[in-house]
């Protein structure tokens, strides 16, 4: 079983809580401000995991990084602490009725998600007391923490940057092999880009990620390769289309997703999304073009 003696120290009063499952979705690594306030960002590291922190010490507040609920799954846990969320979305965040419809469609889908992560992650409604934005500063002291709203994976999610050391919560901007995550319909490759860019410019020289981990090296270069593979998947997509091909046919495909092993209906739906908003920019780009529900490699 892990305990928080697992916790690894980031900087003198932050830390990163590892999640259960080494971190991956459907659990995420959290991260754990100790000073004079001990303050939990993110809860989806496992109800053993929280179990353990709160056995050690009360947790003070909680902060959420976005809405997701690999990010938020147990803020219930925390009855009676005051629970931070970003401000763009204060009208779902926490709302386990609504966010199955955000997440996915309205019905079938949005059932299947509530499911999924009903059972998977625990989750339950919690709703929040504070909200924040872009440049908010939480100042435990020692260790201050400035909000960057970073919208792409979802139109909420948010980034915390300490500068004195130059440490940057990276979130669900994760730096894995799988790359940037973006199959919900407010999901957008665009302003993903430009949150990826946000961060290059603050050029942090450590990142700790939700799902990969405390990064030291090479921070630059693999921000630059992480903002590549939007461009690298035009171009997989884009070999898929030399004949034309229905929507259903290149989710079959699975191109990014390279296979479906749980929870198949969501996450043929999530790639379904991405694989559109690919389509559209590349037939903004007029490298593909669409008939009859058919998209195909534009004629040069
Ligand atoms: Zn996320």
């Amino acid at each position: 079983m892990q305990n928080v003696n697992a916790l690894t120290e980031i900087v003198p009063g932050l830390c990163l809580v590892p999640g259960e499952n080494n971190g991956r979705f459907p659990f995420a690594h959290s991260f754990l401000v100790e000073g004079a306030t001990r303050a939990l960002i993110d809860t989806g590291c496992g109800a053993r995991v929280i179990a353990a922190l709160q056995r050690e010490q009360a947790v003070d507040m909680v902060i959420a990084s976005h809405s997701h609920p690999d990010h938020t799954a147990l803020n219930w846990k925390f009855d009676g602490a005051p629970i931070h969320a970003p401000q763009y979305s204060a009208d779902t965040f926490g709302r386990f009725d609504l966010l199955g419809e955000r997440f996915t469609e309205p019905g079938e889908l949005a059932a299947a998600w509530r499911n999924y992560v009903g059972a998977m992650m625990r989750y339950q409604t919690a709703l929040p007391t504070h909200t924040f934005a872009d440049g908010h500063v939480f100042d435990f002291g020692k260790v201050k923490l400035v909000v960057i709203h970073t919208p792409g994976h979802t139109v909420d999610h948010t980034c915390l940057f300490e500068p004195t050391h130059g440490v940057l919560l990276s979130f669900d901007i994760d730096l894995t092999s799988f790359g940037p995550w973006y199959g919900h319909r407010e999901s957008d490759i665009a302003a993903f880009e430009a949150s990826i860019r946000k961060l290059m410019a603050l050029q942090p020289r450590v990142i700790a990620s939700s799902h990969k981990g405390i990064i030291a090296d090479d921070v630059p270069a693999r921000l630059q390769r992480y903002l590549d593979v939007f461009d690298a998947r035009d171009r997989i997509l884009l070999e898929l289309l030399p004949r034309a091909q229905t929507l259903d046919a290149l989710v079959n495909a699975s191109p990014f997703y390279q296979g479906y092993p749980y929870a198949e209906k969501l996450l043929r739906y999530w790639e379904g999304q991405m694989i559109r908003k690919h389509l559209a920019r590349l037939i903004e780009r007029e490298v593909v073009a669409e008939r009859d529900g058919e998209f195909a490699q534009r004629e040069t």
